[in-house]
């Protein structure tokens, strides 16, 4: 990996900006089900992706610099961007989680007769037990801890 990055121009302000904007766009498209909204997201996060792997460094600088004068130019963002650099993960690790949630709230109602759900007290992972079998000794599918259930 380490060989493979040498010569790359790594992720900067505009790959990060992209990125996290292609991502949003293809979040929300796929939650309206806008599909040429996904697909303009998922098109903004490749370009992304490619800038950042590109070897072409001097036209990548360029593009980043050009990037930074518009933004400057607008007055809030600009003050906003100083404070943007540290958190360019939190969006997109909040999103997933949300629709993990969302997913896992779903199989409950969907189960919600034949299965008991129960919280792993190790990791938290959300456990399924079938109702209706007494005590059961569970293993926990992610961290292997063994927990006693009463269904
Ligand atoms: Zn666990």
């Amino acid at each position: 990996m380490d060989e493979f990055m040498k010569d790359r121009y790594g992720a900067d302000e505009l790959t990060t900006t992209m990125g996290i904007a292609g991502m949003a766009l293809a979040l929300i498209g796929n939650l309206t089900g806008l599909s040429a909204l996904l697909w303009a997201g998922l098109a903004l996060a490749v370009i992304a992706l490619a800038r950042a792997f590109s070897k072409n460094r001097a036209a990548r600088i360029r593009e980043n610099e050009g990037y930074q004068a518009l933004v400057s130019r607008i007055p809030l963002v600009g003050l906003l961007m100083a404070g943007q650099q540290a958190a360019p993960a939190a969006p997109a690790g909040v999103a997933s989680d949300l629709k993990r949630q969302a997913r896992t709230a779903r199989t409950m109602w969907r189960d919600r007769k034949t299965k008991a759900f129960m919280k792993c007290p190790t990791c938290g992972t959300t456990l399924a037990v079938p109702k209706g079998k007494g005590k059961l000794i569970v293993t926990c599918p992610k961290c292997h801890t063994k927990l006693e259930a009463h269904s």
